[in-house]
């Protein structure tokens, strides 16, 4: 019964998000098979595309692609990254975006988040801009390293938009262009406006952990057409012509299958009751700890709406007498997986030699937090099974 960390929820185990699949996934992924449309030209994958944009408020394009990181991966050379530039991120995130700026032989430099909102602090940012960087002509270079500076990519972590106005405006006010990296928190706003709509250009994921999923998905938003285009044209091999097999580029094979769009077209249909689920299961999550010393329950700042993707809550080691780790280890000893966050960037060996700007708050979140089981079809009883444990673990 006990749950190794990183293990797959089974039969009676709760697991930290798993995928609800409970609509017309069936039904359509046999359309599929069928018709025999199961590659990338198909009629899902518009229609998935379509929807998407609809569900985003209009007035942006969106192009499938086959995950999160390859979204980030053409978002990047569509904005015009060359090796050797660099991209302003959290160092709390998962690593796919800091990766995908190395594919592009560039570099991340990791700013810090706020102690409140867990998010890219606006002000941090700011006081880099106007501290370590200066103009050269039009362009921006980071004075210590002496890169060009092309971009901020800001991450909406754990289902919880960014701060995304002050962002935006330092971020333009200095001529670079801005990734939203939205892979965690689709479904979520800020100030009314849905997140995947904000930056430059922003990026979704499907994979199986995520709101919505496709089994592995991605999409590329933007309000740019020739963008999008140029997206479509960079994701299918860069074909100038298809039938004679010319090629104006090196482009990649990143498109979506006709099968999984069938499935986010399924999933995306199902989206606001999974909205409703996340969030309801974060109240009782927020109701349950708010009068425990010692566990912070999650934030969520009064200019956001979250969908809570990942429920995490902060364990005050010197006030439990015990750690976030080691409240990890009792939860799977009862069949009850919970994960900490992500190792900062700036200390991952993966990502050596990048720059890191007086990063503390990431740093100290990684140590307290722990993200509970959060999927959208856990019942109430699991959920309660879940916060006895940990009530049990503050009984001191
Ligand atoms: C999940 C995730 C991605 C990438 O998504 P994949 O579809 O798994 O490639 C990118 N960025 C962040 C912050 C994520 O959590």
């Amino acid at each position: 019964m006990s749950f190794e960390p990183g293990a797959v929820a089974g039969n009676g185990r709760i697991g930290l998000c798993e995928p609800h699949i409970a609509g017309n996934e069936w039904i359509y992924i046999k359309e599929c098979l069928d018709s025999g449309w199961v590659s990338s030209a198909g009629n899902f994958v518009g229609r998935f595309e379509q929807e998407m944009a609809n569900y985003l408020g209009g007035g942006v394009e969106a192009v499938a692609v086959v995950n999160g990181t390859s979204a980030l991966h053409i978002s990047l050379l569509i904005a015009g990254l060359q090796p050797d530039d660099e991209v302003l991120m959290p160092a709390l995130s998962f690593i796919a975006p800091a990766n995908t700026v190395r594919y592009c032989g560039a570099w991340p430099v990791f700013l810090d988040v706020d102690q409140e909102t867990w998010q890219l602090n606006p002000a941090q940012l700011e006081s880099f801009l106007s501290e370590e960087s200066e103009k050269r002509g039009k362009e921006l270079f980071n004075r210590s390293t002496g890169r060009r500076i092309k971009a901020v990519l800001p991450v909406d972590l754990l289902g919880h938009p960014a701060d995304m106005d002050p962002i935006i405006d330092t971020a333009h006010q200095h001529g670079l262009v801005v990734i939203e990296d939205a892979t965690e928190s689709l479904g979520a706003k800020y100030k009314g406006r849905p997140v995947g709509t904000f930056g430059d250009i922003s990026c979704l994921s499907f994979n199986g952990n995520k709101l919505i999923t496709t089994g592995g998905g991605g999409m590329i938003i933007t309000d740019k057409p020739e963008w999008a285009a140029r997206a479509r044209y960079l994701t299918t091999q860069a074909k100038d012509d298809p039938l004679e097999y010319i090629h104006g580029e090196v482009g990649f094979n990143y498109r979506l299958t006709n099968l999984q769009a069938a499935m986010g077209c399924a999933q995306l249909e199902q989206i606001d009751k999974f909205i409703e689920a996340k969030r309801g299961i974060a109240a009782r999550y927020e109701e349950a700890f708010r009068d425990l010393t010692g566990i912070t329950p999650m934030p969520q700042a009064e200019w956001a709406q979250s969908v809570f993707w990942l429920y995490t809550v902060l364990i005050d080691e010197e006030l439990v007498g015990s750690s976030s780790r080691k409240l990890m280890l009792k939860l799977g000893q009862s069949g009850i997986q919970a994960r900490p966050l992500w190792q900062p960037l700036h200390k991952s060996p993966a990502l050596a030699n990048c720059q890191a700007f007086q990063v503390r708050v990431a740093e100290q979140l990684q140590n307290r937090a722990l993200s509970l089981p959060s999927s959208v079809g856990m019942t109430e009883n699991q959920q309660k099974m879940v916060i006895q444990l940990i009530a049990t673990f503050f009984d001191f």
